[in-house]
C-alpha cells in the first residue's frame, strides 16, 4: 500500500507530537505509533 504525506513523524512522545502540531500548519502529517488507536493497548507479540 502506498501513502504520501508531507511530514512523517515516528513516535508519539512529546517531541513527535509537538512537531506534528507545528508541521500540520504547513502540510499533511502522518504519525507512526506503537498503538493502533489511542484507546487500544500497545500491540504485543507472544514469544513462541
Ligand atoms: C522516570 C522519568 C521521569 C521523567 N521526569 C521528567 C520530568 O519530571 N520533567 C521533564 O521535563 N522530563 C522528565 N523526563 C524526561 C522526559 O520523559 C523525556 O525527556 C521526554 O519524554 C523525551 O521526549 P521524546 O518525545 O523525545 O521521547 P519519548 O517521550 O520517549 O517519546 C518517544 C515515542 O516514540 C515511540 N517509539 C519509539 N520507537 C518507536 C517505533 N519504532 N515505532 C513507533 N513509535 C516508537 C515511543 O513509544 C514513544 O511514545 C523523565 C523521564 C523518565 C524516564
Amino acid at each position: 500500500m502506498e501513502s504520501k504525506t508531507d511530514f512523517l513523524v515516528i513516535g508519539s512522545g512529546i517531541a513527535g507530537l509537538s512537531f506534528a502540531i507545528k508541521a500540520a500548519k504547513s502540510g499533511s502529517v502522518a504519525i507512526i505509533t506503537k498503538r493502533r488507536r489511542a484507546s487500544q493497548p500497545p500491540t504485543t507479540r507472544k514469544a513462541a
